[in-house]
């Protein structure tokens, strides 16, 4: 049997008709008419004024930052439970990182140790550069609540929706609530062009600087001038043409993994000691990745062991992101705990937690199976010694 994938690319079908239009005009480098339309057709979607596609979700990360000036000396908060590209670029501007925990309503940044955050850094006459809120598995992070405490303190947002484009909180699309958005189009994604990334803001200026520095940041005069640093990280036009067919589709790809959410919900939610990560009243999730945790009193598996029990039944499955705060490549960073009188709530996610297949292209089939296997093997819980 053919190994079920936790996420592949699933094309509409329609990718080729624009790759071929960038072909017939020898559009293939650079930019061009599917990037211009790719940008235009993502600022609409999302409802910001201007959009800018990269050639992934990290750089996009990168150009934001940049666009905010940060740099040597400088340092962003952000959230510790998520991937690491996330965090990467702000190391790649040699700043300096401090990460905030979630909460247990949206498993994304808690509002509450950003505020102790902040404060802190008040009180030793510091400031953070800018905030990277991060929007797992599809479920928006409390952005109201975020912005609330981020304004009162003048730091800015850089949503991270690199999981969450097509989801909603109360009524907006997510990743359009920082003074910067990105998305990423990597293969895994709920939506791919291969491999790309789009970064959206209302500010058009902060996008026209972005763009000059995605593109070499070359100066105003006959020759090749450079007064800053730039980057190669546009996206071609090539990739921009699947890009285009894939947003097409996007809608209905949020039904089909919100679908496949509600039937794992219906099959499993039932079951003792599983829980399913919530969904924040007012939100809408784009179910990117159906995700569980376990409680380790209940069910005597851990993550690790129905990963290796799953894979052996040729069903990909995966832990929670492990909190960057525990990190080798982050040893030391400071980090401030959701409640820190308890266990940091990312940590118990990350002990707790699994992925399961969700790709819109799966079958009924395919997903019926998961689903048998891993009642079979959680009924068998009590054997847990004998495996
Ligand atoms: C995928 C992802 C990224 C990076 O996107 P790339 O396009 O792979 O560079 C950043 N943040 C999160 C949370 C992601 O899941």
């Amino acid at each position: 049997m053919e190994r079920i994938l936790l996420s592949s690319p699933h094309m509409s079908g329609n990718e080729q008709t624009y790759i071929n239009e960038a072909f017939e005009t020898n559009w293939i480098a650079p930019l061009g008419p599917n990037v211009v339309r790719f940008e235009k057709d993502i600022a609409n979607y999302v409802g910001v004024k201007s959009a800018a596609v990269t050639d992934s979700g990290t750089a996009a990360i990168h150009l934001a930052l940049s666009v905010l000036g940060v740099g040597k000396g400088d340092t962003v908060f952000c959230s510790t439970f998520t991937f690491v590209a996330s965090a990467n670029p702000v190391l790649y501007l040699g700043a300096d990182i401090v990460f905030i925990d979630s909460e247990p309503e949206t498993w994304n940044m808690s509002p509450v140790a950003l505020y102790r955050g902040l404060k802190e850094a008040e009180k030793k006459g510091e400031r953070p550069k800018a905030i990277i809120v991060v929007n797992l598995y599809g479920q928006s992070a409390k952005m109201d609540e975020l912005l609330e405490v981020a304004n009162r303190f003048n730091v800015p947002i850089i949503e991270d929706a690199a999981e969450s484009l097509g989801s909603e909180y109360k009524g907006k699309k997510s990743g359009s609530f920082g003074k910067l958005g990105i998305y990423s189009f990597n293969g895994n994604k709920i939506i791919t062009t291969s491999g790309g990334g789009a970064l959206v803001s209302e500010d058009e200026d902060l996008i026209e600087k972005a763009v000059f520095l995605a593109t070499q940041a070359r100066d105003n005069a006959p020759h090749y001038q450079h007064s800053v640093i730039g980057y190669n990280y546009r996206m071609s036009n090539v990739v921009a043409g699947i890009g285009r067919a894939q947003l097409e589709v996007l809608d209905e790809r949020v039904s089909q993994r919100r679908a496949i959410y509600e039937r794992y919900h219906q099959e499993l939610s039932s079951i003792d000691g599983i829980n399913f990560m919530p969904e924040l009243e007012n939100t809408m999730s784009n179910r990117w990745l159906t995700t569980l945790t376990f409680d380790p009193a209940i069910v005597r598996f851990s993550p690790y062991d129905l990963m290796d029990l799953m894979s052996k039944k040729n069903i990909e499955s995966r832990v929670l992101w492990k909190p960057l705060h525990l990190q080798p490549l982050f040893v030391n960073k400071k980090f401030y705990a959701h409640n820190q009188e308890e266990n940091s709530v990312s940590e118990d996610l990350f002990s707790t937690g699994l992925c399961l297949p969700s790709g819109s292209n799966m079958t009924e089939i395919q997903q019926e199976y998961i689903i048998h296997s891993l009642k079979k093997l959680l009924s068998k819980r009590l054997l847990v010694n004998q495996f």
